[in-house]
């Protein structure tokens, strides 16, 4: 590559640095046949025949795409539909549809934040939220992961009169999920709006997968619940659900929401699809909860470095962005995919395989990641042995 320009030097100069720290990614076409262990597909909807019925079937009811944003003429009849049935679920007033969870989560933040206001994240939170706070232009601090006595030290020093509290729901590179409960406490005492994002939660936890908020907390706790759809829902895009209030604001404000084609209506017929499956077939989550229970006894059993989640989100915390790179390598030739998750995703020191399960998963899917775990932990015996005999 000729390296003619600051532009590329620039480039060049990034690119090695990341090389360097093993922090480069590489994107793979996904192998047919191979196992995945990486993906959100919590439920197996994105295959369910069902869902992609509906989809093929909202295409030819309403096209191919929505042709314009949703102010303009892109809402149609499926999305409104799903709006309803999303509110209902979450046993919210209202829902409104993003196209992805990326953009709510920058929609929101920017709607709701002013210079007035301070906004309070976990450490540990999703990207996208951390982006949106930089978007909207307000004082951002963080505390310290899961632990609401930082957050109190926190608010109780702002000034803001407008304090926005921020946290993932399950967190998406630990799979440990939010303690709501202490959350709302402290929100409420400092008159703060608490806002979750629950896109691994929605489709897995709670009653009727609505969530570790959905009908468990309502808009007086929880007054800004967010929701994936490409996740557990197997689909793709977002959503917010409030009150009238907030989520007329939204619609008025969001940028994100305003200024973007509507997602395609198909979409939006197949994740109505999805949701009454999610609603009226709880066997699928017990499935994934067997299987997340048989692989944490068996990787408990191997002396694997679990960490204490519970959800389908199992990191092993390998620490070493070059340990991690080494097992996902020997788990590909094994035809299985698993997230190789480096820093900057992750803190420093923190890299980890991160292995999501499914109901997709048979029992024989998790032996087979098992035995090729197995072989990760002899190879690097050896290795050590052979260290240490040098
Ligand atoms: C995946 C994820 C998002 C982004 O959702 P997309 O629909 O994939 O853009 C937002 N927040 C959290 C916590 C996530 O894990």
């Amino acid at each position: 590559m000729p390296v003619s320009d600051a532009w590329h030097h620039r480039l060049a100069d990034a690119r090695s640095s990341r090389q360097q720290a093993n922090r480069w990614r590489s994107r793979r076409v996904m192998a047919t046949g191979a196992l995945d262990f990486a993906g959100n597909d919590y439920l197996g909807l994105a295959q369910d025949p069902r869902v992609c019925e509906a989809q093929a079937e909202g295409a030819r009811r309403y096209g191919a795409g929505a042709g314009a944003s949703h102010l303009v003429s892109g809402h149609v009849q499926v999305h409104d539909a799903l709006e309803d049935a999303l509110a209902r679920w979450t046993g919210r007033e209202r829902a409104l549809l993003f196209s992805t969870g990326y953009m709510a989560n920058l929609g929101v933040l920017q709607a709701l934040a002013e210079a007035d206001t301070a906004i309070f994240q976990d450490r540990l939170n999703h990207a996208s939220l951390l982006d949106g706070a930089t978007l909207s232009g307000a004082r951002s601090r963080r505390f310290h992961h899961r632990d609401a006595n930082d957050l109190n030290r926190l608010l109780a020093r702002s000034e803001c009169s407008h304090k926005l509290v921020v946290s993932d729901g399950v967190f998406s590179m630990d799979g440990d999920v939010a303690d709501i409960a202490a959350l709302t406490r402290v929100s409420q005492q400092h008159r703060a709006w608490l806002m979750i994002d629950d896109a691994h939660g929605v489709g897995v936890l709670g009653h009727s997968g609505s969530g570790c908020v959905g009908t468990l907390w309502g808009s007086a706790e929880v007054p800004v619940l967010v929701g994936t759809l490409g996740k557990a829902l197997g689909t793709a895009g977002a959503f917010v659900a409030g009150d009238t209030a907030l989520i007329e604001h939204i619609t008025q404000f969001a940028r994100s929401y305003v200024y973007t084609t509507a997602q395609p209506p198909s979409i939006a017929a197949a994740t109505l699809k999805a949701l009454e499956i999610v609603q009226g077939e709880p066997e699928h989550r017990d499935h994934l909860n067997t299987n997340i229970a048989y692989f944490r006894r068996e990787a408990l059993q191997l002396g694997l470095p679990l960490s204490a989640s519970t959800t389908p989100i199992q990191p092993l915390l390998l620490d070493s962005e070059a340990r991690t790179l080494g097992w996902s390598a020997t788990l590909a030739q094994h035809g299985l995919q698993v997230g190789a998750i480096r820093p900057p995703t992750v803190a420093n020191g923190a890299a980890r395989l991160r292995i999501t399960l499914s109901a997709r998963h048979t029992r024989s899917d998790i032996d087979r990641l098992l035995d090729s775990l197995k072989v990760c932990q002899r190879e690097e015996a050896r290795c050590h042995a052979h260290l240490h005999n040098a």
